[in-house]
């Protein structure tokens, strides 16, 4: 167990971001709007390609392109007119074409204690902050709680949206709130975690369509993370990482350092084989279909949820339906994980819509189980 007091004297009025997050000093730290201004151009563009803003390195131009580092920026009339689209690290993203409407690409920096209380501290971040990155720094200042989400990639503003999850845990189990920019209302309004209706890779932003208008954007998220820290390694791929490396009592260090490993070793680095993680969720059939297709497949993994219905492994089916380390043209099923759909170069949206359905009709034709994608089309 372990419980660390916050470091004196950075207390900054909560305000729930309606103003630019600053550090204590009252400035954003310089190394940190260098790592987000990185390649990103400081000013309204047209015509930009967005190849390099997603993960799958997919080809298309958004008509407009603006960079947002401070929540002000949204307020600007004009863009409430417009088509938009709200970008993060693309992390999540099938380009299917070009976009004829402007891109906004969250870029707002900054993270901060809140508050603290006598069971948790509160900490709040940029949108725009690169989640992973955020997630080291709370360990660094000793605000452990976030460590099994550790080197996901994407944006601290879409965690949220799809309720990010692995190894035992989801990032709404440590929500506490976020503010974001209604265009419509012209106003920023905060969201509690009961409002979000957080659920498997799902919450009420994707229920309610926010992804796929730009509707809102999401500027600010406060975190609550309880003083006392126990170890979440019941997952047993990770029980299995930290009894080899001979830990028997992990801190939170040890549980992000051995999830990294697995995941490096697991999932291949978009930087250098494009991809989105997981492409499918994995499916949830009702106790009956899942029966049947046991007394087929003896082999099945299959997860009871408390709801009565049971979630299925979709890299096991795809496998099985003969798709790990199968192509077609420049994409296909990443060989060491069939769940990971991989750009090997060259690829268009099209290429991916190609494939994705060729999987999803052979899945289909041997199971009986429809696959969804995970990640959003523009
Ligand atoms: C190698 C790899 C591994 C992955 N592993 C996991 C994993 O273990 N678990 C998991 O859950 N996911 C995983 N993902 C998926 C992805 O990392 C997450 O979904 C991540 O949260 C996406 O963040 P992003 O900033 O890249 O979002 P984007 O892809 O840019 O956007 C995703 C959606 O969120 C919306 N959005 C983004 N920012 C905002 C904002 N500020 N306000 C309003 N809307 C916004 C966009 O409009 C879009 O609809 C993985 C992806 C990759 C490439």
């Amino acid at each position: 167990m372990l419980s660390k007091a916050p470091p004196a004297g950075v207390y900054p009025k909560i305000g729930m971001g309606l103003t630019p997050l600053r550090f204590a000093d009252g400035k954003p730290s310089q190394a940190d709007n260098d790592k987000i201004n990185e390649n990103l151009p400081m000013h309204p563009r047209n015509h930009v390609d967005l190849s390099p803003f997603n993960t799958l390195a997919l080809p298309g131009k958004a008509a407009a392109y603006q960079k947002i580092t401070a929540p002000e920026q949204l307020a600007a009339p004009d863009l409430a007119k417009q088509n938009r689209f709200i970008l993060g690290g693309g992390s999540n993203l099938v380009m299917t074409g070009d976009f004829d409407g402007l891109v906004l690409h969250m870029a707002i920096p900054g993270k901060r204690l809140v508050k603290e209380d006598a069971e948790a501290v509160y900490i709040e971040s940029g949108a725009g902050e690169n989640w992973h990155d955020f997630v080291q720094w709370t360990l660094q200042q000793g605000w452990p709680g976030l460590e099994n989400l550790s080197l996901i990639p994407g944006t601290v503003g879409a965690a949220p949206i799809q309720n990010i999850g692995a190894y035992g845990l989801e990032v709404g189990e440590c929500f506490h709130s976020l503010t974001a920019w209604d265009f419509e209302k012209q106003a920023f309004f905060p969201v509690d975690r009961s409002d979000c209706r957080f659920a498997y890779r799902d919450s009420i932003f994707k229920q309610e369509g926010w992804h796929l208008n730009g509707r809102m954007a999401i500027t600010s998220v406060i975190f609550r993370l309880p003083k006392i820290w126990t170890p979440n390694n019941r997952y047993a791929e990770l029980s299995n990482e930290l009894a080899a490396r001979d830990i028997a009592a992990p801190t939170p260090q040890d549980i992000a350092s051995a999830i990294i490993a697995i995941r490096q070793r697991k999932l291949p680095d978009p930087a250098i084989i494009p991809n989105t993680g997981s492409f499918f969720h994995n499916p949830l059939v009702d106790q009956a279909q899942a029966d049947a297709l046991l007394a087929k497949f003896p082999a099945l993994p299959r997860y009871p949820q408390p709801d009565g219905r049971v979630k299925l492994a979709a890299g096991w089916l795809i496998e099985q339906a003969g798709w790990k380390g199968k192509y077609l043209g420049p994409v296909g099923m990443y060989e060491k994980q069939a769940l990971v759909l991989i750009n090997r170069g060259g690829a268009t949206g099209a290429d991916v819509q190609r494939t994705m359905a060729a999987v999803q009709a052979d899945v289909k034709a041997k199971f009986a189980v429809d696959l969804t994608p995970e990640p959003i089309f523009l």
